[in-house]
């Protein structure tokens, strides 16, 4: 089997005349920086679990995407982080919701994961599991970034009383299939600026932003989490390659318009059982990069570049 792997940096209203050029390269370089991490693992045999966390970590300390350092700040200026993990060979799965001390949240979702009594810890109680669990820890100063906080003064001073509707800033996610044809996938954010009462989006709602499953594929979504976790959109994604006749493609082309219908913006990534690489969104632009053995890496931004 040959190794592939696909990331994204999250989907939302990048355009050539609106994106700075520091900010395209900035993104590109990210994106390239978190793929060889990956591929450098596939490559030497590593696994796809093992390919996907490393890959969202090198994400998650990039300032530039909205994940670990550099989260977008909630409507009352703290950062809440949100992961999740699932292996496609058996199923399992960690993710953990509003956690504010742990540097790479990536990383406690695969403690809970191996942990194995539960799949998904929030706040307070993930902080706790976190030390427990002994994975690195980071103030709220460290993810904390001047950029971030013009947002959020920009989001509260809004006339849409300050949700993030743009959702311009950067959930990162990878999935990937080993030699050995298991697939992973990892998804990893802080949210949408400015949000509140606990708000809690699909990235960590294993089956909604998150899933894999060796039998169909596996799926990374980013976009307006509430329309996704109403779609369960990976796992349907998933559900729909097993039990229909549908190619990857054409159940991607499906749920891609099914979202639009439903007035989702977004897009998700996934990897069929077959080896198939798939990227699809409804936003002007995607931060986007994949790589299969054999094969240059490819790293786009805008909706009319083609990889
Ligand atoms: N899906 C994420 C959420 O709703 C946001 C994003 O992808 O930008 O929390």
């Amino acid at each position: 089997v040959k190794w592939s792997l696909v990331i994204h940096g999250g989907a939302g209203a990048m355009e050539r005349r609106s994106l700075a050029r520091a900010d395209d390269l900035a993104g590109r370089a990210g994106l390239a920086n978190a793929v060889d991490a990956g591929s450098l693992i596939l490559a030497s045999g590593g696994t796809a679990m093992e390919a996907v966390e490393a890959t969202v970590k090198v994400l998650e300390d990039d300032e530039h995407f909205n994940a670990g350092r550099g989260s977008v700040f909630t409507g009352d200026g703290r950062i809440e982080c949100d992961a999740a993990i699932m292996d496609g060979r058996q199923r399992a799965a960690g993710a953990v919701a509003g956690v504010t001390a742990t540097r790479n949240p990536v990383s406690l979702a695969r403690s809970v994961m191996n942990d194995g009594k539960h799949v998904l810890l929030t706040s307070a109680g993930a902080d706790a599991f976190s030390l427990q669990a002994g994975v690195p820890q980071a103030s709220q100063d460290w993810f904390a970034t001047s950029h971030r906080r013009q947002q959020l003064e920009m989001a509260l001073t809004a006339p849409n009383g300050g949700f993030d509707t743009d959702m311009k800033y950067g959930t990162v996610g990878a999935v990937a299939m080993d030699r050995d044809g298991h697939i992973a996938a990892a998804t990893s954010t802080g949210g949408l600026t400015a949000k509140r009462w606990g708000r809690v989006g699909d990235t960590p709602v294993i089956g909604a932003g998150t899933y894999a499953d060796d039998q169909a594929a596996g799926v990374s979504c980013t976009g307006s989490g509430e329309h996704f976790i109403r779609l369960a959109l990976a796992h349907e994604f998933c559900a729909r390659l097993r039990l229909t006749d549908d190619s990857v493609d054409e159940v991607a082309d499906a749920l891609i318009g099914e979202l639009t219908a439903f007035g989702g913006k977004g897009g998700f990534i996934a990897i069929g059982r077959t080896g198939e690489v798939i990227i699809r969104f409804n936003t002007p632009g995607m931060y986007r990069a994949s790589v299969i053995e054999g094969q240059g890496k490819r790293v786009a931004i805008y909706n009319d570049e083609v990889i």
